[in-house]
């Protein structure tokens, strides 16, 4: 049914339509339209094939979280969108490299040949006017001619290479165009997910040491799936975007604000402390809160929203995934002690 979906060499056809069956189930059980993207992840899920998929799927519906179509986009756009687009790039610039240094030789092998034509000219010439040299004129005459339509040949590969560079170029710039494409997120222009993970794991690999600290902020807008409920979903989009424009605001030139699911952001604070940044979540916290929507067609006033945020400071040497552990159980701390607050990873008890 979808090409998307990796079956194994191993699995049967009676596996394969077990897995079939359960996807539909699952999809089923969930309402989640069977879309290429849901089938392939509640596929991938039944068949069991990634620990990491599973986890989280089985962690939100631990946590009673939505499983919906939102859900599993996001899963499937983390877990099997291929982003070759970085090696195409380096393809790319490879090439143009290599038809820039070819440019070049070529380019000095036709000035050589120019100015060899000029010297036989001047030969000519000279041969033109002593006739006791009669006999080498029709050599040297042959040798211009060889040598111009050398010239010709070398010229017409340079304007090829030329037109091929300029294609290079253009090409270069419409991968540049389509990566920052894959690295932003459409509905609220800040980072995505994947970009967001790359900038940090860049950070973290800096070595930063604890003169140097990083925290980050993980934020959930609370009760969204009420709100999305009551209001509808294009409200509901609107809303993600408010949120994302406040972050925007707040974050500061060196930091990173990304989207990092439906409705979790994720803001990420070099040279910051945690008390630093619990102080810039208490300011995020109070500014989403002020956020005022009026619905255009009855101007009503919609009820304010909150979010709840965990935060959480960069250990020496951890890796990526352990920083946004501790800023996700912070989250979660702050959701079951009633939402609408920021909870530090040191209030959480060890
Ligand atoms: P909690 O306070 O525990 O976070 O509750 P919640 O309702 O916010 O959390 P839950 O995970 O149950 O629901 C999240 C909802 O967010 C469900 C999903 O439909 C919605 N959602 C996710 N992505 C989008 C989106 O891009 N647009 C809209 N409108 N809704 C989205
Ligand atoms: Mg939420
Ligand atoms: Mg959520």
């Amino acid at each position: 049914m979808c090409p998307m979906t990796t079956n194994k060499l191993s699995d049967s056809p009676k596996q394969i339509l077990e897995y079939y069956k359960q996807a539909q189930k699952f999809l089923l059980e969930h309402k989640i339209p069977p879309t290429p993207a849901n089938y392939t992840v509640a596929y991938e899920y039944v068949a069991a094939r990634h620990p990491d998929l599973n986890q989280q799927i089985d962690q939100q519906i631990e946590r009673g979280g939505s499983m919906d179509g939102y859900f599993l986009t996001a899963l499937f756009d983390r877990h099997f969108q291929n982003n070759d687009m970085q090696k195409l790039d380096t393809h790319v610039t490879d090439i143009n490299q290599i038809l820039h240094q070819t440019l070049q030789e070529i380019g000095t092998a036709s000035d050589d040949l120019a100015s060899y034509e000029r010297r036989l000219e001047t030969q000519i010439t000279q041969l033109n006017e002593k006739p006791e040299l009669s006999n080498f004129r029709g050599i040297a005459a042959n040798l211009l001619q060889a040598t111009q339509q050398t010239q010709q040949v070398s010229n017409r590969l340079i304007n090829q290479l030329e037109e091929s560079n300029h294609e290079i170029t253009k090409l270069q710039s419409e991968l540049e165009d389509a990566r920052r494409e894959a690295s932003t997120d459409a509905l609220t222009g800040l980072c995505n997910r994947k970009a967001l993970n790359n900038k940090l794991d860049q950070l973290l690999d800096a070595e930063l040491d604890v003169s140097t600290p990083l925290s980050i902020l993980m934020l959930d807008i609370d009760h969204f799936k009420q709100f999305n409920d009551s209001y509808g979903h294009l409200i509901g989009d609107e809303v993600i975007r408010k949120v994302a424009d406040t972050l925007k605001q707040l974050t500061s030139e060196q930091g990173i604000a990304a989207r990092y699911g439906g409705e979790e952001f994720i803001v990420v604070m070099p040279n910051t402390d945690i008390e630093q940044a619990l102080s810039q979540a208490n300011a995020i916290h109070q500014a989403v809160a002020q956020i005022s929507l009026i619905r255009r067609k009855s101007q009503q006033r919609l009820p304010g929203i909150t979010v709840s945020v965990g935060a959480a400071c960069m250990r020496q040497g951890e890796a990526r995934e352990d920083l946004l552990e501790r800023a996700d159980q912070a989250l979660y701390a702050a959701k079951s002690g009633g939402r609408n607050r920021v909870m530090g990873e040191q209030q959480l008890a060890c």
